[in-house]
């Protein structure tokens, strides 16, 4: 079959473009070496956000792009992305309150602004958001941002494009392609039996994220390098460590801030880091240099302190950032550059190089729109207005979307309705078509996870090993034992 489109890489950036094209009639296929979102894509802080540090970088243009993204993906993914409060203590010696006030202004004003409340200054001794923080912290600064399940916007846009009529290839590995006069003849590989199989496609877009260099040189022997620069972040995960549904940014004296946010009802999750990093992003590990630093960083600010001890569970994640010689990695931009290689008129190949999980939808607009001599009768723009499977909630409030499906599936405990609602939206129904009690769900696997949801997972979201499920698809893995 001949393919209008073959996308390699399952991470946000790929899907979000299989998923535009395809809902503009085109003929789409994306192969992923792995699980979907198993790069970067499930690696991220998982903030929807503008990033107020890059103001100090004056990426204005980047920043007003994401802010303007985020009541955007807001609308279109309700049950996975939700608005965050981030307070940030004030200390006086790191940056001055005047400066603060004015990245904040800019924050709330550079892109308009209607479901997300503005910031202003608060009063941490009165303020709950004071209570774990030592006592010299006695100013702050509120501002809002959006928490997003990074993996399961990937999914997501997966499915939706499935809808569409994408073929979705998981676990297979793009291995070469060669130029026809007006196609590309491609070779992918089942990775699970080692089969491979040939395929032909007008165009040819390498989405492949930190890995999209080594694509180009080992996969497609292009002669041109050094388009990224491989950056490494590091996570950790401890059990909560105050109450409240709000996140801290905390400056630290080297002028980078990390975050800690709230994760999962039980935890806190704390990053991040910026390495070089050379190898294969897979092999990307935290180290106890990263580890230390974290720490200190919140134990500057928090009462309680943290130690190793802690840590529940960590993640690195390696950032495909456009190339630079920066010495300072936070200070490389985090935008995107999309490189149309038209060496043969007929067909081209579409490098994406950077990009973050926020900005995936304009990214994938923008690369259909280089797209778009090479199909005439492609259709417009489409996704700043529909939602992705299951965030078509009929209501603008998500706390009455949970009542009503409380009055629907009454006998459904809180805990697990709340997981089903925040997980998969309107597609519920669709996990609980034929559940009318409890024992209907099927095995309990412990900690809230049932036969049902395996079952639907592996029926509609590609999911086929137990990592799959527990770490990427939902986050049981925090709390499920290994056995
Ligand atoms: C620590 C950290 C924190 C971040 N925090 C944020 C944040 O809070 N907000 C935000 O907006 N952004 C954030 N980002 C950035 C964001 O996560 C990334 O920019 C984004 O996920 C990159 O997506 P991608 O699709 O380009 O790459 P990836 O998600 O890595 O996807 C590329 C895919 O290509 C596949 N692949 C590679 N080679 C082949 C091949 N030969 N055949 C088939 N498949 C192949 C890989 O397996 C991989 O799944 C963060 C990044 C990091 C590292």
């Amino acid at each position: 079959m001949m393919f209008d489109l073959l996308i390699i890489g399952g991470g946000i950036n790929g899907v979000g473009i299989a998923n535009d094209a395809a809902g503009r009639g085109l003929r789409v296929a994306l192969c992923e070496q792995d699980d979907l979102a198993s790069g970067t894509s499930c690696k991220s802080s998982k903030l929807i956000h503008g990033g107020l540090r890059y103001l100090e970088y004056h990426e204005f243009g980047l920043v007003r792009k994401a802010l303007r993204e985020r009541e955007i993906l807001l609308r279109k993914a309700p049950h996975i992305i939700k608005p965050l409060q981030f307070v940030m203590p004030y200390a006086s010696q790191l940056r001055p309150a005047w400066l603060i006030h004015c990245g904040l202004f800019l924050y709330d004003h550079l892109a308009k602004r209607q479901q997300l409340p503005a910031s202003h200054r608060i009063n941490l001794k009165n303020h709950v958001a004071g209570k774990p923080l030592k006592t010299h912290y006695k100013t702050g600064f509120t501002y809002y941002d959006c928490l997003a399940d990074d993996a399961r916007l990937v999914i997501l846009n997966a499915m939706q494009a499935k809808q569409f009529g994408a073929q979705i290839f998981t676990r297979t590995q793009f291995v070469s392609a060669d130029r026809q006069d007006d196609h590309w003849q491609v070779t992918i590989k089942n990775v699970r039996d080692d089969t491979t199989q040939t395929l032909q496609a007008r165009v040819l877009v390498n989405a492949a994220g930190p890995w999209a260099e080594n694509v180009l040189i080992e996969n497609l022997h292009s002669p041109t390098t050094d388009h990224l620069t491989l950056v490494k972040g590091s996570h950790i995960v401890t059990p909560k460590l105050y109450q409240g549904n709000h996140a801290y940014l905390l400056q630290n004296t080297d002028k980078r801030v990390v975050f800690v946010i709230p994760f999962h009802e039980h935890y806190s999750l704390i990053g991040t880091t910026d390495l070089p990093y050379q190898g294969n992003p897979k092999d990307a590990v935290i180290s106890e240099q990263e580890i230390n630093y974290l720490c200190a960083v919140v134990n500057q600010y928090f009462q309680q302190p943290i130690t190793t001890k802690d840590i529940i569970w960590t993640y690195s994640g390696v950032r495909p950032l456009k190339a630079s010689d920066a010495k300072n990695l936070s200070t490389i931009s985090r935008d995107y550059s999309l490189e149309l290689d038209q060496s043969s008129a007929q067909a081209p190949l579409l490098n994406i190089f950077g990009g973050k999980l926020t900005t995936y939808r304009q990214l994938s607009e923008q690369a259909l729109k280089i797209l778009q001599p090479y199909f005439s009768n492609m259709g417009p723009d489409w996704t700043a207005k529909q939602a992705l499977p299951g965030g078509d909630i009929n209501t603008n409030n998500f706390a009455d979307f949970i009542l009503q499906l409380q009055s629907q599936y009454s006998w459904l405990p809180q805990q697990l309705l709340n997981h089903y609602a925040n997980n998969y939206g309107t597609k519920v129904h669709q996990l609980l078509q034929n559940a009318e009690n409890i024992s209907d769900l099927g095995k309990d696997y412990g900690g809230g996870l049932y036969q049902i949801e395996i079952d639907y997972l592996k029926a509609n979201e590609w999911a086929e090993t137990m990592e799959d499920i527990l770490w990427r698809r939902t986050k049981f893995g925090l709390i499920c034992r290994p056995e």
